[in-house]
């Protein structure tokens, strides 16, 4: 359109061609609703695509983590495992639906422009080009400024998440010592800290991306200037200069916002790389033997284990009979919670071998390993959902019945039909809103729904009061009936009814036995009953 208008003012006398302008015009309004079709066609795309990458990709990250040894947790703050999931792939989600797209359109769209100028005149085509390979070791340089401070300020802001997680669990006790100071000290450095790496990732890398900016913008002078002489020395016409001063300036006004994206990404893509990296964490090898474990002996054979390098489990050896009640004693820190840990497969043991059924635990899948196993842990792990959901959790699928059935057994109904909604009451984040026995209760139900033949309980009466503890103790009795059962206990009377006690001092066994020939010995045991015994006639 602007090379006919122009020919009027090139040659005068030449008539005005206003159909061939029509006929251009018609092309240019074509043009623009392809335009606008396939915008509206590529946007929903990316935008589905990109969110349903993220959904699946968050599912897939969640399942390796539920796959992992919990030594992968020891090293890891929390901040820093929730964001993997949560703000990583927000991150993932914003590159592919909004960086990708844009960082590609603003590189094909000049690319296009400096092709098409190149057929009227391919010698200033190239000078206005010239700019984007000297812009690019700006470029280059911005990118490795942003992955360097960018991989600190994420490192800076999964702690700060870390402290925040810190400071709301602990909130009871910050409150209830006053303690504002430390606890809110070490949040508040954090936030100091993510400040500070925030500002130095913009503030570094802005020098280099604004010099690329100025360098890109350097075209549009090099066109105005050498089109002009180009122009006056005969080597190209009027129209053909104006389409440059046109087209010219649209090239570095999107390649300047494709470098700004570019910045962007490669902060982003640092997401990238942490998720692949943990996906890459190899997850604990499942064994190939499915078939049916029918004999519930549980052996340990030379065990090591340590937890970070210190050695906690040593050279163990220890039987744990089936069918039989085997209660675990020993002082605080021996290690008796580690057996059940190792047990179920959350670790893995250094050296040695469990057996069950006669074979190496590693040789099962994890799944069906736990399929046998029900732990009643001392710290109740409850979820933000109904009573009889969080019971339900012991064997998906059980229908309201069978749930409603084991919750009876586990004495649940006393404190459950009092609540408003009784058994479709929502307990709130970690049933904040139950007291310690009556969350235990939820935990022993179950593990009755599940009605696993191996039942390992954690001092799981330990931290209760009488009322709440009779209704326990009743509800384990029932529990562990024609079990293979392995207790670790505190109190000495709750396990004078064992069929075989094992006494645990150092990650070793110290003395084994049935209950009354142990006594007699008069070793570690006899004196834990005595000193218990003695204990309980202490008062205030
Ligand atoms: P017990 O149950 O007999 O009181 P545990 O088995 O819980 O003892 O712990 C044995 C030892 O292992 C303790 O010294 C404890 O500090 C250490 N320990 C327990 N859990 C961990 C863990 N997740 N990371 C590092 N050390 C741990
Ligand atoms: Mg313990």
């Amino acid at each position: 359109v602007v090379w006919e208008l122009f020919k009027l003012l090139q040659y005068p006398g030449t008539e005005l061609n206003v159909k061939l302008i029509g006929i251009y015009c018609a092309v240019l309004l074509i043009c623009l609703l392809l335009l606008v079709f396939f915008n509206y066609k590529s946007y929903m795309a990316s935008y589905r695509e990109g969110y349903s990458i993220c959904a699946d990709g968050r599912v897939n990250v969640a399942k390796h983590l539920r796959k992992l040894s919990m030594g992968f947790y020891n090293t890891k703050d929390p901040g820093t495992i929730g964001s993997y999931i949560v703000s990583d792939f927000d991150n993932v989600e914003l590159l592919v639906t909004h960086l990708l797209p844009q960082i590609i359109g603003g590189l094909i769209g000049p690319l296009v422009m400096i092709i098409s100028l190149a057929f009227f005149n391919w010698k200033l085509a190239l000078i206005a080009a010239l700019v984007i390979p000297l812009a690019w070791p700006m470029v280059w340089i911005t990118r490795k400024l942003i992955a360097y401070s960018g991989k600190k300020q994420q490192k800076s802001k999964n702690d700060t998440a870390s402290r925040v997680i810190e400071y709301i669990q602990g909130i009871r006790l910050i409150k209830a010592f006053n303690l504002n100071g430390t606890k809110f000290e070490r949040m508040e450095n954090s936030f100091r800290k993510l400040k500070q790496d925030s500002i130095r990732l913009e503030a570094g890398s802005g020098p280099t991306l604004i010099l690329a900016t100025f360098v890109l913008n350097a075209s549009i002078p090099l066109i105005i200037l050498v089109g002009f002489y180009f122009f006056t020395h005969g080597e190209m016409t009027l129209p053909v200069y104006i389409l440059f001063l046109l087209l010219g300036t649209k090239i570095c006004e999107p390649l300047m916002q494709a470098l700004m994206f570019l910045g962007l990404a490669t902060y982003m893509g640092l997401s990238v790389e942490r998720i692949e990296t943990l996906r890459k964490t190899p997850v604990m090898p499942d064994g190939a033997d499915t078939g049916k474990i029918t004999n519930y002996d549980i052996e340990f054979q030379n065990i090591d284990f340590s937890y970070n390098n210190v050695p906690v489990i040593k050279q163990l050896n220890l039987k744990i009979p089936s069918h039989k009640l085997t209660a675990l004693v020993g002082p605080s820190g021996s290690g008796k919670t580690t057996l059940t840990r190792l047990i179920a497969r959350l670790w893995e043991v250094d050296k040695g071998e469990i057996r069950l059924n006669g074979k190496n635990i590693k040789n099962y899948p994890v799944d069906n390993l736990l399929s046998c196993i029900s732990i009643v842990f001392q710290d109740v792990t409850l979820f933000d959902n109904t009573i009889l959901e969080n019971i339900r959790l012991g064997r998906k699928g059980a229908t309201d019945e069978e749930v409603l059935a084991a919750a009876k057994l586990a004495n649940c109904e006393e404190f459950a039909e009092k609540l408003p909604d009784k058994w479709n009451t929502n307990i709130g984040e970690n049933g904040c809103a139950l007291s310690g026995g009556e969350r235990q209760r939820i935990s022993i139900a179950r593990a009755f729904l599940k009605d696993a033949p191996i039942i390992l309980l954690d001092e799981a009466t330990a931290s209760l009061d009488v009322e709440n503890e009779t209704a326990i103790q009743e509800a384990l009795s029932r529990l562990i009936k024609h079990k293979t059962v392995l207790i670790i206990a505190h109190r000495m009377r709750t396990v004078a009814g064992a069929d075989k006690i094992v006494v645990l001092s150092d990650g070793v066994v110290a003395e084994q036995g049935a209950p009354d020939a142990l006594y007699a010995r008069n070793g570690q045991y006899t004196h834990m009953v005595d000193l218990q015994t003695e204990s309980q006639s202490w008062a205030i």
